[in-house]
């Protein structure tokens, strides 16, 4: 595959906060080389002048999704900690567009698109395509590549710059043959010209 980068593709990082990565909260293992593939993707669109978008779980102290809450996970990404805040491996671009999600306590959203000005925002700059990489495959990857395929935008997602959680082992990989299915392109870096 040979994929031209144009203005009208964004890069789209989803959720490479530090309490998903080595050492967070709720850290996702094995996040060194998807986090080197995303500072290369984003050298990329930066290099070229392209649309760089940035997503982030930006949770209330009390959120839903909380064990102590009842919720599914532990404390992860409180607006404002640490944790929530991007990887220091990443210079995002002072033009970057941050999106912030899942910001009320009952609210829960893993797709970068649900309760956001994202699909409006793409439009605006004339977006017609997203690269997705960030975290994790099957959670909150996975949601936001629907909504963007099903909003009408093409997806290519940066299959080595995702990381799957796998509770169960295979999730990431049927994560991906879902996205498949509704039509993104899977590729890595070297379909990209640099
Ligand atoms: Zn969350």
């Amino acid at each position: 595959m040979n994929l031209k980068l144009s203005p009208t593709d964004a890069l789209l990082l989803v959720d490479l906060q530090n309490d998903f990565l080595e050492g967070g909260s709720l850290a996702v293992t094995g996040t060194e080389t998807i986090l080197a593939a995303a500072v290369d993707y984003l050298k990329l669109f930066v290099n070229q002048e392209l649309t760089v978008i940035a997503s982030r779980d930006w949770h209330p102290p009390d959120h839903c999704s909380f064990a102590e809450q009842g919720g599914p996970w532990p404390s992860h990404c409180v607006a404002g900690s640490h944790g929530a805040r991007f990887s220091d491996q990443l210079t995002l671009p002072a033009e970057v567009h941050i999106v912030s999600k899942a910001s009320s306590a009952e609210e829960e959203a893993y797709s970068a698109f649900q309760g956001t000005d994202l699909a409006d925002y793409a439009r605006r700059q004339g977006i017609s395509r997203f690269y997705i990489c960030g975290l994790a495959t099957e959670y909150c990857v996975l949601y936001t590549v629907k909504d963007a395929i099903s909003q009408g935008f093409t997806v290519v997602v940066l299959e080595d710059g995702i990381r799957a959680v796998d509770l169960q082992p295979g999730d990431g990989e049927r994560a991906l043959a879902v996205m498949e299915q509704q039509g993104a392109i899977r590729a890595t870096r070297g379909d990209l010209q640099s």
